[in-house]
């Protein structure tokens, strides 16, 4: 058996690596010395020609550094500014630059290169998401015959919004170089293939298949998860290590948790609340909302657009209804350790989870994950998240109608214990059946 290796942006660096993808890919790295690759995170003054190992850890890393230049064109700019938007549906966001996209294929062609020497014919290889599209077109191109899996983090776009990019067809065939496309839902496959017979004009062979000359991949949903069982145990430890002042009697929580990105819904959150409180003047100081958001992505300029829209709304809504007792929003603008996370989802009696568009969203999975089983909060779910195709016990929600979650809000909190805990099982047995380690064997075994 050859050996995986594994490409992704950022390579988790420390001597103990963490997140989803290790949980997901740790033991078949180390099974079969297997390699994973990625950037470390920090800029170098000369683009590099070789890989550079990172001493120590469970599984063999090997990382590869940016130049400033290809940090602000490959990263901040092709990627999150023209890939990033264009998956999430917002087509107006997109910043397209020559010397963006000149600066994107240069890397993949770089790391492509600084790959080649190193595989070995049986070995298998799985390239994770937007930032290296082009990567088995160039690998292919350099004589690598080994086979070669996909896997898109993100949503994916149909034939109308991949008109607006200049080079869709030329994605089209960057993909058509991978033997296996893996998305996130099955939307996601309906677009993708339409996009790749309308833009790149392949032909669908059924099945998943498609031929583009000269070759033929094939498209399929693998959608991604967590370790719901490790996540559970974790949140029963960390509840009771909450600080005091957290849970009050007679108080509901509802908590949000997501990257301040504009593709998240926050501020579309917060104007339900606001309506929500106009409603209900009875339920005033006996609910709050823990928004929690760490910036992300500070360099590029709509990130500090979102940023803007939602201290604005979080405080307008805190100056109309605040009193010297209670503020209805505590918007947090930083990262909160996993564990701390788990306690406060156990501890909240609704998760907020309502994107405009998201490839997965892995908080409505650890928020199902960490509930207590004899009394579990409700999950109020966006339609757009990926999620929704397997969670659908959920209260599925449509975020841009703002009266619609507003009522839900009042649902979610009513919400008899029978009808939460049926809600909760099923959505536990999904977390179960499917859970992270059920995707990467999934994903392999299709790749072959
Ligand atoms: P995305 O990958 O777009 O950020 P997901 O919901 O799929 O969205 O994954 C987000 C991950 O990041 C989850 O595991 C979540 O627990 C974690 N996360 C999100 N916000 C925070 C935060 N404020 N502090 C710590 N972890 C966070």
């Amino acid at each position: 058996m050859g050996r995986l290796i594994c490409l992704s942006n950022r390579i988790p660096t420390g001597a103990n690596p963490s997140g989803g993808l290790v949980v997901a890919l740790g033991d078949v790295l180390s099974e079969n010395g297997g390699l994973w690759i990625g950037t470390s995170g920090e800029t170098v003054k000369q683009p590099g020609t070789e890989l550079r190992e990172i001493k120590g850890g469970p599984f063999k890393r090997m990382r590869f550094d940016l130049t400033e230049e290809e940090h602000a064109l490959y990263y901040d700019g092709y990627s999150n500014s023209v890939l990033w938007p264009l998956f999430h549906g917002r087509t107006d966001l997109m910043q397209i630059q020559q010397d963006y996209l000149d600066s994107y294929k240069q890397v993949n062609r770089r790391l492509a290169k600084m790959l080649a020497p190193i595989i070995q014919p049986e070995d298998r290889i799985w390239v994770h998401d937007f930032h290296f599209l082009p990567l088995a077109y160039e690998l292919r191109t350099l004589g690598v015959h080994s086979p070669m899996g996909f896997f898109l983090h993100t949503p994916f776009p149909g034939p109308t919004a991949m008109q607006a990019l200049p080079n869709g067809r030329e994605i089209c065939q960057w993909l058509s170089n991978f033997d296996l496309v893996g998305l996130q839902a099955e939307r996601d496959v309906r677009a993708c293939l339409a996009s790749m017979v309308e833009i790149g004009e392949a032909s669908d062979l059924g099945n998943g298949f498609v031929h583009l000359a000269p070759r033929q991949c094939r498209i399929e949903a693998f959608p991604i998860s967590i370790d719901a069982g490790e996540f559970k145990t974790l949140a029963e430890q960390e509840i009771e290590k909450l600080p005091a002042g957290i849970v009050k009697p007679n108080r509901s929580l509802m908590i949000g948790v997501d990257r301040l990105d504009y593709s998240k819904g926050v501020p579309q959150r917060f104007r339900a609340f606001g309506e929500f409180l106009e409603r209900h003047e009875d339920w005033h100081r006996h609910v709050s909302l823990i928004q929690i958001s760490p910036p992300t992505r500070e360099g590029v300029p709509a990130y500090d657009d979102i940023r803007e829209e939602t201290e604005h709304l979080s405080g307008r809504i805190n100056g109309q209804f605040a009193d010297i007792q209670w503020a209805p929003i505590r918007f947090i603008n930083r990262p909160v350790p996993r564990a701390v996370l788990a306690g406060l989802y156990r501890a909240s009696q609704v998760g907020l989870v309502t994107p405009l568009m998201d490839g997965m969203n892995l908080v409505a999975k650890e928020y199902i994950a960490a509930q207590n089983p004899e009394n579990p909060g409700v999950l109020m779910l966006s339609q757009f998240a990926g999620a929704a195709e397997q969670m659908e016990e959920a209260l599925i929600v449509n975020p841009h109608d703002t009266e619609q979650m507003a009522t839900a809000m009042l649902t979610a909190l009513m919400m008899s214990l029978s009808e939460r805990r049926e809600r909760y099982h099923a959505l536990m047995k999904g977390l179960t059946t499917q859970d992270v380690h059920w995707w990467s064997k999934a994903f392999l075994t299709a790749l072959g």
